[in-house]
């Protein structure tokens, strides 16, 4: 079975409670009244809060060694977004509890410390909260393009440098009476300059990026084939992975989009298959051979435990068949049932491949669910299979169905570090 990743989880845990330490060993607890007790809270989550939005930024480095702290590069998106999270929530509850600290005193108070400030510093907490605020509701209510959801996150890794100018500058600031507490801030803030340098001025020499080019690009109704070559590529990847591409051509933009292998290691060309769904994918259709790619990767951990497994169930929904196809081209003596779920003939991605496959290889079972004439796939049919005999379920297709069909095997008492998931989505 699979061991779950608790180590982001105590990553997270110690980022937050390591200030607080700092700050307990650095001063006198003073709680003997309920002001003294909201203050004191209220200070501990502005700590709290302000070392997991650095922590947040460090993240967005994407080095290596965090992929694999967080197991992949998803798991590591998913990570950032939960740290960014517990931080705005923090730093949310610190002025609320320093205005009911206030408040304690009286009303009029209360409502003084709320009022938009003339102090520099506290103008500038005002500043953080309110932008981060913002920024929060835009990336949860509307739907914005990805490209500005990149240029949100820079704002907010900006907003960084505000809330610290706060935290250092302001009245009765702990930061300034500890020295540990000093150090500790100072040292966030370094880093956060650091990664604001590495990722716009040393980037491109971080990332190893690899030139290819278009050998051929192949429609098949909305579904672009495309076949990469070069004489210095990538040397390893493993079945289920992805790339980032960018394609030099006049009529796309300069963007770095994310996309699985359907190739695999012996194949000279690198393979993908990709939907086109939205701007960038549907501009693809400019492509032509020869045309100039940047590639970096490979990234992710979809396909990395497929040894492991004797019994294996593998669901895909639309386009989410792409990391099952390199999986099932390596196949060797694992038995597995794919379950792959399509709208339409014509959306019935890569079906020669894999029939083929299934042609080949008698451990390879593969079951079509074409939802325009069957029920959609359900996971109760399988359920008490995957439990009697501890068979490991790989899903990937749009977020809506994995989380049903996750909800629904654990549901049925499937334990869920048997369910290995891959999102579409790295936001
Ligand atoms: C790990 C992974 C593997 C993927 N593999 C495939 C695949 O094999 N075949 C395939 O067709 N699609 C794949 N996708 C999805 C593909 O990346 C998006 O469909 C594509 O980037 C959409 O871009 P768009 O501008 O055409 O559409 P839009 O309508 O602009 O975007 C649709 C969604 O795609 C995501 N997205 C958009 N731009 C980016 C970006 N630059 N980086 C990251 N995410 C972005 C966002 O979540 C957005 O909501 C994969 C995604 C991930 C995360």
């Amino acid at each position: 079975m699979q061991k779950k990743n608790i180590q982001p989880s105590i990553i997270t845990f110690i980022v937050a409670l390591f200030p607080i330490t700092l700050w307990i060993v650095s001063q006198p607890l003073v709680i003997s009244s309920v002001a003294e007790v909201l203050n004191t809270l209220g200070k501990l989550c502005a700590i709290a809060g302000f070392s997991l939005f650095g922590w947040n930024i460090f993240l967005s480095t994407r080095l290596k060694i965090f992929e694999k702290l967080y197991g992949g590069l998803p798991n590591l998106y998913k990570w950032h977004h939960i740290t960014g999270s517990w931080a705005f929530m923090l730093l949310l509850i610190h002025p609320t509890l320093i205005t009911l600290r206030y408040s304690t005193i009286s009303l009029a108070q209360g409502y003084e410390f709320l009022k938009p400030s003339t102090n520099l510093p506290q103008l500038a907490g005002e500043a953080t909260l309110g932008i981060m605020y913002i920024a929060v509701l835009v990336s949860i209510y509307i739907s914005i393009k990805h490209e500005w959801f990149v240029k949100l996150q820079i704002i907010i890794g900006l907003v960084f440098f505000l809330g610290a100018y706060h935290g250092f500058y302001i009245a009765g600031s702990d930061i300034n009476q500890s020295i540990p507490l000093m150090i500790y801030g100072t040292v966030w803030v370094i880093l956060a300059l650091g990664v604001i340098g590495y990722r716009s001025i040393f980037h491109k020499s971080f990332r190893k990026r690899w030139d290819y080019n278009v050998q051929s690009a192949r429609k098949e109704n909305d579904l672009l084939k495309l076949s990469l070559s070069s004489d210095s590529g990538i040397q390893t990847y493993i079945p289920g992975q992805f790339v980032f591409i960018s394609i030099k051509n006049a009529n796309l933009p300069k963007q770095y989009h994310p996309f699985s292998l359907t190739s695999i290691e012996s194949e000279k060309n690198l393979q993908l298959g990709i939907k086109q769904l939205g701007d960038y994918t549907n501009a693809l259709s400019n492509v032509h051979e020869g045309d100039s790619v940047s590639v970096e990767g490979p990234y992710g951990e979809f396909g990395k435990d497929m040894e492991k497994y004797s019994h294996q169930i593998w669901i895909a929904g639309g386009i989410g068949i792409t990391p099952f196809i390199s999986m099932a081209k390596t196949l060797t003596n694992q038995h597995v049932d794919l379950y792959y779920s399509f709208r339409s003939e014509a959306q019935a991605y890569f079906i020669d491949v894999l029939k083929t496959i299934a042609s080949t290889k008698t451990n390879f079972h593969l079951h079509l669910i074409n939802s325009e004439k069957q029920t959609q796939f359900s996971a109760g049919s399988i359920s008490q299979k995957v439990i009697d005999s501890g068979v490991a379920v790989w899903i990937c297709g749009p977020p809506p169905m994995m989380k049903a069909i996750k909800k629904d095997f654990i549901h049925a008492g499937v334990d869920s570090n048997q369910i290995i998931t891959e999102e579409f989505s790295l936001s």
